[in-house]
């Protein structure tokens, strides 16, 4: 069953429930008051009649002897004793005075009546006669010396009453059903506009996987009302950008994968036709292949690494001393700067100890990485500086060099798989283009995070925050660096 219809059941359920128990309440209390002033009527005349009679006429009475109560004036004024019936009834059920006579018949008194005035109490009744006429009959008991010695009945032709009431139940009831009808059809109406955006959310999801189009979104106008449909389609709309960007990443990625492995193999499968034609082993050519081949395995276990972090892999958390880590990056650093042979001068900065919880082999090829990047982008004569200090809980690890530096505008897209500022130079020194994506996930995985400021020209300063326990505020160079790239 459609959202649609459950809704219009409800709301007319509702509603039907709602209008019928007020309809009840109407009729009941109309009833009570048109029977009531009725009731009343004929109890005061049946008291009226016989508080004015004296003892023999009420036995006179009882005993169908005693002469017309209208005429003998026995009721007070006010009653015409047209409308009204009275009924003198002995015990055994015979009836004596009757006033006026009832169209040939008598008027009702059955053991349940007399029972309860036999035990001294007065009844009330709407009894339909054979005739169609509909009457209220009040029955007491007449007492003498504390003794029942029979009944008096009055009563009243009540069609007009119910007649009444019934035009009243069936004005109710058409109400009843016009208004359900009326709210049954704008139930739906309505339901149709509010339900009508899902609806649109719907064929947009269902046409994406048709027709495998990503680009397409629900259409919002701008004055559509920000309700919780409105928000749900919104939030829809976001949900595919998000897809699509993942998507667009993920193609964009393989793409560059397949970049990056194919050129290295075109280098290896080239000097191999060379090493074969020429039928002896070339030395540059085998250098060129040995080269390519390290690229390539560095390749792969970058994208090994990166897949694991994108499969949420936890790491090994023990508490590693990052002082003496660093100390161990820095002389690594300077072989390899030394290897490299363009006369960078490599140095360490402030030195404090700090302890965090990590896993020192991450940590080291972070530092390592970032150590590398300074070196390969520092010209001759140039220095970098490793450093570590200590701030309200937090521990800073920085990597300064008076390097090429990074472009402001490229600053915000370094830490992106593959992206690198100058192509050719990264891939000439060996670079794969993922050391700061991993270097950033590194960082993020151990609760910290890696922020860069650059100076083209001037040289590059990367800096590790880490805390020095679990948990903790945000780093405080945080706010000092508002507005600097780094993710
Ligand atoms: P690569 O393997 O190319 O070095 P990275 O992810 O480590 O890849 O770095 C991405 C890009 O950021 C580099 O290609 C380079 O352009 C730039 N870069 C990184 N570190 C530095 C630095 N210290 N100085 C200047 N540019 C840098």
């Amino acid at each position: 069953m459609s959202i649609r219809l459950r809704l219009t059941i409800w709301y007319v359920g509702l509603l039907a429930i709602i209008l019928i128990a007020f309809a009840l309440v109407i009729y009941t209390l109309q009833e009570r008051s048109a029977l009531g002033e009725v009731d009343a009527e004929l109890q005061t005349y049946a008291k009226t009649i016989v508080s004015v009679a004296s003892r023999d006429v009420l036995i006179k009475h009882i005993n169908g002897t005693a002469p017309s109560i209208v005429s003998r004036g026995e009721i007070a004024p006010g009653f015409t004793g047209t409308q009204l019936y009275v009924q003198f009834t002995n015990l055994w059920g015979i009836i004596g005075t009757q006033e006026p006579k009832l169209n040939e018949t008598q008027i009702p008194l059955d053991d349940e009546m007399r029972d309860w005035a036999n035990r001294g109490r007065a009844t009330k009744r709407s009894i339909p006669l054979p005739n169609g006429i509909l009457l209220r009959v009040y029955t007491e008991p007449i007492v003498l010396d504390n003794q029942v010695i029979g009944y008096i009945q009055t009563a009243r032709v009540i069609n007009g009453v119910s007649d009444s009431l019934r035009r009243l139940a069936t004005l109710l009831t058409a109400g009843i059903v016009l208004a359900l009808a009326l709210a049954a059809l704008v139930g739906v109406l309505l339901a149709e506009a509010a339900l009508r955006p899902i609806d649109s959310v719907t064929q947009t999801a269902l046409r994406i996987t048709q027709t495998d189009d990503l680009s397409r979104r629900i259409i919002v106008p701008p004055n559509a009302p920000k309700d919780e449909v409105g928000r749900l389609a919104a939030t829809f709309n976001l949900m595919l950008d998000r897809i699509e960007t993942i998507f667009e990443t993920q193609q964009r990625f393989i793409a560059d994968v397949s970049h990056e492995l194919r050129t290295p193999l075109t280098t290896i499968r080239g000097n191999l036709a060379l090493v074969k034609r020429s039928k002896q082993t070339d030395p540059e050519s085998l250098a060129a292949m040995e080269s390519e081949a390290e690229r390539m395995s560095r390749l792969v276990r970058d994208l090994l690494l990166l897949a694991q972090a994108d499969a949420g892999v936890t790491l090994q958390r023990s508490p590693v001393e990052l002082d003496g880590l660093l100390l161990d990056v820095y002389r690594q650093t300077r072989i390899i700067a030394q290897q490299t042979d363009h006369g960078v001068t490599v140095r360490l900065g402030a030195e404090d100890q700090a302890t965090v919880m990590g896993d020192p082999d991450r940590l080291r090829q972070l530092l390592l990485n970032l150590a590398e990047n300074a070196v390969k982008y520092t010209p001759s004569g140039g220095q970098v500086t490793l450093g570590l200090e200590r701030q309200e809980g937090w521990v800073r690890v920085d990597v300064a060099d008076t390097g090429i530096g990074i472009p402001a505008e490229d600053l915000p897209h370094i830490f992106e798989r593959f992206y690198r500022v100058d192509k050719a130079r990264s891939r000439e020194k060996g670079g794969t283009g993922l050391g700061l994506s991993i270097a950033q996930w590194i960082a993020q995985a151990h609760g910290g995070r890696l922020e860069v400021k650059s100076r083209v020209g001037q040289g590059t300063t990367f800096s590790l925050w880490l805390p020095v326990t679990a948990g903790g505020a945000n780093p405080p160079l945080a706010k000092e660096l508002a507005g600097t790239p780094g993710r």
